[in-house]
């Protein structure tokens, strides 16, 4: 079997090029070109042909194969369709924002968290994503989009937690000099929860920005909505949150989806607020988007302002998140396996 290149961090690359035979310094002039969006050997102009030969018969470069794309007449928004060679799909989004790109990358094909209003979960997990079918989800966008993308979000289908080697293999991927250059403070990971995966992510990547989606102010709404809260109650969690918060210095990120007549009372925004008090944080309302089989509803807009100005009378900052790609099924919790 052919080794993906894509799938290879620089020193990997070094290793394979040593044990070809081949000079060191041949890796990194393949990884820039990699990273740079060529998807063949034949394109490598800086390297003899002879050798570009020999890695054609050995190595491929690339994971995915764009196949849908669909665009947002409102807001501009893309959303990407890919399929993987085992013929699973995945879809990304590509958001254009006033301060720069941004993408929104999938962690999984499939999810196996089954939070009840997201759609991702629906179909259950299929398998977990390698470090470069994530990457090649934002070189494959920057062709398409002929643009640059300055901030990653983990916020696509999957739970990054749940395939935690990969999602580091991919940060470092991103991250590094020789390729997308993305900072590490550019990158944010959103997780429902896991938390022992918390105190790992702080250690070995204590500049990313971590997102929480927390969704309820207790545990008894909780649990209803998202199991994962049966195996890390809110206690458990937020307590992992503020050491993060500690350790790392950075402020945290609580995601909260309202749902109507669910978690969108006032005395939920009391709650919510109590338990947050304390932790250098601030919450990211959305009102939930429609997903067909969940049943639940969206709050309105005015609810939805009513909960964050509960929030910040209590000293809470919050805001109330710009939805993009709602009518191409672009937004949270639509994204799905198709
Ligand atoms: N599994 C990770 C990464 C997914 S991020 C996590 O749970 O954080 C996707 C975000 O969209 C999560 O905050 C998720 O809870 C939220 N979401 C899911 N379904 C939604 C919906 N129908 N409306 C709004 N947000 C939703």
């Amino acid at each position: 079997m052919k080794k993906n290149f894509t799938n290879m961090t620089l020193k990997d690359l070094e290793i394979f090029f040593e044990n070809i035979g081949e000079k060191k310094f041949r890796a990194k002039q393949v990884f820039k070109w990699i990273h740079t969006g060529v998807r063949s050997f034949e394109e490598m102009t800086d390297i003899s042909k002879e050798l570009r030969e020999k890695l054609e018969e050995v190595a491929e470069v690339g994971c995915l194969k764009m196949s849908i794309i669909q665009t947002s007449e409102i807001d501009h928004t893309k959303k990407f369709l890919f399929e993987l060679a085992d013929g699973n799909s995945i879809e990304t989004v590509f958001m254009k924002y006033k301060y720069g790109n941004s993408i929104c990358v999938s962690s999984q094909a499939g999810c196996r968290m089954g939070c009840a209003f997201c759609a991702s979960g629906t179909g259950g997990l299929k398998r977990n994503l390698t470090g470069g079918e994530m990457l090649d989800q934002i070189l494959l966008v920057e062709k398409n989009v002929e643009e640059k993308i300055s901030n990653v979000v983990v916020m696509g289908t999957g739970e990054p937690f749940d395939n935690y080697h990969n999602l580091s293999q991919f940060i470092e991927l991103i991250n590094s000099k020789d390729g997308l250059n993305i900072g590490m403070r550019n990158i944010t990971v959103s997780t429902c929860g896991i938390v022992p995966m918390i105190g790992q992510f702080g250690r070995d990547f204590p500049q990313v920005n971590l997102a929480i989606s927390l969704h309820a102010p207790n545990d008894e709404i909780r649990k209803k909505i998202m199991p994962i809260n049966s195996s890390y109650p809110m206690d458990i969690l937020l307590n992992a949150c503020k050491i993060h918060v500690e350790k790392t210095g950075r402020r945290i990120t609580f995601e909260y989806a309202l749902i109507k007549g669910i978690n969108d009372s006032l005395s939920n925004a009391d709650m919510l607020s109590d338990r947050l008090r304390g932790t250098l944080c601030h919450v990211n309302l959305i009102t939930l988007n429609k997903v067909n089989e969940s049943g639940f509803t969206g709050s309105d807009r005015e609810s939805a302002e009513r909960f964050k100005k509960q929030l910040e009378k209590r000293g809470i900052p919050t805001t109330i998140r710009r939805e993009l790609g709602t009518e191409i099924s672009a937004a949270c919790g639509q994204l799905r396996l198709l």
